[in-house]
C-alpha cells in the first residue's frame, strides 16, 4: 500500500501541491483527475522522487518512509513511474528498452518472467521486439513505456497521463491492459486529465484543484456527478 500524506511541492513561491493525501492499494486502480496546471504531473513526480517534497510530508510503501530516499532507491521500494514523456528510448529496440527497465536489483532473478508477462500483455511487442522503438505508433511506444516500468517489477505503478495523444479505440485497448495489470497484484496510480474512460476501469479517483485534493470517492460515483462530469470530463468525450 502507498501511502502520501501532507504533500506539498513549492516552485520557488508557487505551490503546485498543497497538502495532498492519498493512497493507493496493490489490488485497486486510483485515478487523479485535474485540469491543465492542476498540479497532477508535480504530485506524482514527487512520489518517485523527481520533484522536491517539502519537509513534513509522508509518503510510505508498506509502512516504510520513502519521501527522502533518490528516484532509483524509490523504484527498489517497489514504486515505477511512467512518465509523460514515456521515458523511453527511440533508438533502441523493443527488447533492449524493457532490459534497461529490468536493472533494479528486485527485478534481476525474475527478468525472463516478467518480460514474458509484458509480450502476453502485449503480444504486438513480442512481434516487434527487435524494432526501433521510434518507428512505432504513440500507441506501441505506450506500452513499450509501461512494459519497462513492470519489467522493475513494482507493486505500484504511477502513470503521468498515459492516454495523452492516443485514439479513443487505442485507449480503451490500454486502459483494458490497466486491469490486466491489476489483476497480477499491481496498484496502479494515473493521473488524468479529462478520462470517462480512466473511470470506467478505475476503483476509486481524487480530483486535485491547484495543488489541492478537493474531492475523493468511488469511480462509479465520480462518473455520475454531473457537477464532476461538467469540470473533469470533457464534454464531447465518450
Ligand atoms: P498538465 O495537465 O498541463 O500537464 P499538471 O496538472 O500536470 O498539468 P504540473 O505540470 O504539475 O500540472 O504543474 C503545476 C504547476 O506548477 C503549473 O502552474 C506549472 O506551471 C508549475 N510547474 C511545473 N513544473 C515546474 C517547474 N519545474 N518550475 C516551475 N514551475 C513549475
Amino acid at each position: 500500500m502507498l501511502e502520501v500524506r501532507n504533500l506539498s511541492v513549492f516552485y520557488g513561491q508557487h505551490h503546485a501541491v498543497e497538502d495532498a493525501s492519498v493512497t493507493v492499494g496493490t489490488d485497486e486502480i486510483v485515478v487523479m483527475l485535474g485540469a491543465n496546471g492542476a498540479g497532477k504531473s508535480t504530485l506524482i513526480r514527487s512520489i518517485a522522487g523527481l520533484a522536491p517534497a517539502r519537509p513534513g510530508c509522508s509518503i510510505r510503501m508498506d509502512g516504510e518512509e520513502i519521501a527522502a530516499l533518490p528516484p532509483h532507491e524509490i523504484v527498489e521500494k517497489g514504486i515505477a513511474l511512467v512518465p509523460e514523456d514515456r521515458g523511453i528510448f527511440g533508438d533502441l529496440t523493443v527488447d533492449e528498452n524493457l532490459t534497461l527497465g529490468a536493472f533494479p536489483d528486485r527485478a534481476r532473478g525474475a527478468e525472463a518472467a516478467n518480460r514474458e508477462r509484458i509480450y502476453a500483455l502485449f503480444p504486438v511487442l513480442k512481434e516487434r521486439r527487435r524494432q526501433a522503438v521510434r518507428t512505432m505508433s504513440g500507441g506501441e511506444q505506450q506500452m513499450v513505456a509501461i512494459g519497462r516500468a513492470i519489467m522493475s517489477a513494482p507493486s505500484i505503478l504511477l502513470l503521468d497521463e498515459p492516454s495523452l495523444g492516443l485514439s479513443p479505440l487505442l485507449c480503451r485497448d490500454l486502459f483494458r491492459s490497466l486491469a490486466e495489470i491489476r489483476a497480477q497484484g499491481v496498484g496502479i496510480f494515473l493521473v488524468e486529465q479529462n478520462s470517462k474512460q480512466s473511470l470506467a476501469i478505475a476503483d476509486r479517483g481524487y480530483l486535485l484543484e491547484n495543488g489541492h485534493v478537493v474531492g475523493a470517492d468511488s469511480a462509479a460515483n465520480l462518473l455520475a456527478d454531473e457537477a464532476v462530469s461538467r469540470s473533469y470530463l470533457g464534454a464531447g468525450e465518450t
